[in-house]
């Protein structure tokens, strides 16, 4: 065999498979099989002016390459079981939580060493979202922040670019079981290994689903987060944000019981297009660079939905919804919060009049025209209820940009080392459906490269 192992994608969880495997084990030949670009080559042609609206590259600079979904991101990285996968649930909570630390280890002594860690732990909040009616969920933040995230994606590739061979651009066909490892088919040749991680994330979701069809590994689905992002200035916000930078809030809506919950966060920051498979949906960014910080904040508030039966595809549900989003308003739909309460759509006018400036340029709308009654009637109730902690969320000028969905991959069948029914075949990241951020992504990288240095 060329390989011991191949490595298929390249965001955080293959990464952080195989900077560990290059650190344990540096007499394995270790390969990763990337899609998308190296990081330096990633860039993606909307730029809210002359193209707002994706255009279908051949390979989406956003979602693939080097340093995956996640090059761009925020570069928040919470350090918790209570969100972000499940990954507790296969190796332990302790274990999990030691990996996450591990992790964050690694970024700071790769360019985040001046970024600033944040904790729930002992914060007041707790008791007034409590008086509230609202939960703060335990999680301890690195925030890196986009620029420094990029910075530290970059020093990881210096250190394992002569050591690991990186293939880009070559999207993987098919994996076969062969005598003793596996074949891995790709356009224009192939490769055998005796272990294979595949690490594809969100944008790899078709192809796992096909692979796990052809290996008949059994899967199950999972859930889809709908909703909306909000942007108000950060004023509002600064007591929770300047203490804990991303609070998770979860809200018990009164009508419906359903669970309405804050999600990224992101103080003095943007909002920015996100396109996934060409359905163009909303997201945020915040920079470390002071020089790039805005006058407002945005978050998200999402519910989730889960189909089972009849009905099993949550995405295709979420893929919908978004898409009417689209079709109404040619991409993404701001509303203000006042038009939304008076039945009314938003227009330029009143946009531009309102006091919160838009960082993101999103067609003025109507989001009940969207989204279901029950998701925004719970979307209302939950800024009331943040209206109380602090004072102006549900003010008539609160910017609502939809439609906000959180995609989530099936869950593949594994066991306590992230294995399938097939050995040494593992699964890991967000493309196993267990993870879905960063730290769980990179820690379940980190753990499948420990059980392997210790078998192969
Ligand atoms: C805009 C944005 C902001 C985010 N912000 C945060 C945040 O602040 N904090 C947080 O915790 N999470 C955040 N996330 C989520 C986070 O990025 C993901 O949870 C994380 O990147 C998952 O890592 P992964 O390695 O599992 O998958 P990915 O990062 O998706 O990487 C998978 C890689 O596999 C490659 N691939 C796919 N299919 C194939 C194939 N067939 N052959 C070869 N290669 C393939 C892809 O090109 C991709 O590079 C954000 C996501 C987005 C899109």
């Amino acid at each position: 065999m060329k390989y011991d192992v191949i490595i298929i994608g390249a965001g955080p969880g293959g990464i952080f498979s195989a900077l560990e495997l290059m650190k344990r084990r540096p007499d394995l030949k270790v390969a990763v099989f990337e899609a998308g670009y190296p990081l330096e080559k990633r860039r993606c042609p909307i730029d809210g002016k002359k193209v707002k609206t994706c255009v279908h590259c051949s390979t989406c600079a956003i979602m693939k390459g080097f340093g995956g979904a996640g090059a761009f991101s925020d570069g928040k990285y919470n350090i918790t079981n209570d969100f972000g996968g499940t990954l507790y649930e296969y190796i332990g909570r302790e274990k999990a939580l030691e990996l996450m630390e591990y992790v964050d280890g690694i970024n700071v002594s790769h360019g985040g060493e001046g970024t600033k860690r944040y904790t729930t732990a002992g914060s007041e909040f707790k008791k007034i979202c409590m008086q509230n009616k609202l939960t703060l969920l335990d999680a301890s933040v690195r925030h890196l922040g986009t620029d420094i995230n990029y910075v530290v994606l970059g020093r990881l590739y210096e250190e394992m670019k002569d050591r690991i061979e990186f293939r880009f651009m070559t999207p993987v066909e098919d994996i076969q079981p062969i005598d003793g490892g596996y074949r891995v088919i790709f356009s224009g040749g192939q490769e055998e290994c005796r272990y294979c991680i595949v690490s594809v994330g969100r944008s790899g979701s078709k192809w796992m689903e096909h692979v796990c069809r052809e290996l008949e590994i059994p899967t199950c689905s999972n859930r889809v987060d709908i909703g909306v992002r909000v942007e108000l200035p950060a004023v509002i916000f600064s007591h929770l944000t300047d203490k804990l930078y991303e609070s998770k809030i979860v809200y018990r809506t009164e009508k419906f019981e359903d669970n309405v919950r804050t999600f990224c966060m992101n103080p003095n920051g943007i909002v920015v297009n996100e396109n996934t498979n060409g359905i163009v949906t909303v997201n945020g960014h915040s920079f470390e660079d002071p020089a790039r910080k805005t006058e407002n904040t945005n978050f998200a508030l999402l519910v989730s939905k889960h189909f089972s039966d009849p009905f099993k595809d949550s995405n295709g549900y979420g893929e919908s919804i978004a898409r009417l989003s689209n079709m109404l308003g040619g991409g993404v739909i701001v509303q203000r919060f006042g038009d939304l309460e008076r039945g009314r759509r938003s227009n330029e006018k009143r946009i531009r009049e309102g006091t919160v400036r838009p960082t993101l340029d999103a067609t003025p709308g109507d989001l009940s025209l969207v989204l279901p009654k029950r998701i925004l009637d719970g979307i209302i109730e939950m800024i009331y209820a943040l209206d109380k902690i602090a004072p102006g969320t549900a003010n008539d000028d609160t910017l609502l940009y939809g439609v906000e969905v959180k995609f989530y991959n099936m869950e593949v069948k594994l066991d306590e080392s992230l294995e399938t029914n097939h050995p040494g075949l593992f699964v890991i990241g967000d493309g196993s459906g267990v993870t879905h951020s960063l730290s769980h992504a990179s820690a379940s990288g980190v753990y499948v490269a420990r059980c392997l240095a210790e078998r192969a």
